[in-house]
């Protein structure tokens, strides 16, 4: 019995060190992985479809199903990046705060000018401009609370997030009537003037029994 054991682990190492024919091409090669198709169930490892006829036919495969193949990339793609794609956006959200905040301020001017036929100072109020502006401005031009920057979860508007505020709105984005101001004071403001709010000020603070004149 050991004998015949033997003879088999002989046999089993020639049949290796053979040449080994491609049963799709022909072709012989050495019989080992770097020419053949690994194949788990195959006699020694591997399959009987030589390296080139697999790349070949597999080359053809995805020219023949072009957009199944591209479908199962972007899904193996979407798997495998999942995490560093997380990442970078929470690195967006956090570390590139300003960059964002600057850029979602210059969408809402064009957004506005062009809706409301505004007028806009080139340059102004650009994204860069406003990175700028929002690095050495930290705090509301009005209350002097200081702004937050990092993002406002959930598309809610913070009360301390910076805002650009036309000072005469119809004036537009030009320079000299563009303040920085939190969220919270530029509702307050919208269009209203120094003499209407002064008027709602003075009506406030009359009504002393009120909890909202005293906060
Ligand atoms: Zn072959
Ligand atoms: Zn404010």
């Amino acid at each position: 019995m050991p004998r015949r054991a033997g003879t088999r682990g002989v046999s089993k190492l020639l049949e290796l060190a053979m040449d080994k024919r491609c049963s799709t091409c022909g072709a012989e090669y050495p019989a080992t992985v770097d020419f053949f198709v690994r194949g788990k169930s195959c006699r020694g490892g591997i399959a009987g479809t030589c390296k080139r006829c697999a790349n070949a036919y597999q080359n053809s495969w995805k020219a023949r199903n072009r957009d199944r193949y591209l479908a199962r990339r972007r899904i193996l793609h979407a798997e495998r990046h999942r995490e560093s794609e997380r990442s970078k956006l929470r690195r967006r959200l956090t570390t590139d705060h300003l960059y964002h905040r600057a850029r979602i301020l210059a969408a809402g001017v064009r957004c506005r000018s062009r809706e409301l036929g505004l007028p806009v100072t080139p340059g102004l109020v650009s994204t860069a401009a406003l990175m700028e502006w929002l690095s050495r401005q930290k705090d509301c031009e009005c209350c002097g609370r200081a702004f937050i920057t990092a993002p406002a979860f959930k598309g809610r508007a913070q009360d301390l997030s910076p805002s650009l505020d036309r000072i005469v709105p119809a004036l537009g984005y030009v320079a000299g009537n563009v303040a920085l101001i939190c969220w919270r004071c530029n509702n307050l403001k919208r269009d209203a003037t120094a003499k209407e709010l002064f008027r709602v000020a003075k009506w406030l603070s009359t009504l002393t029994q009120s909890e909202v004149a005293c906060a």
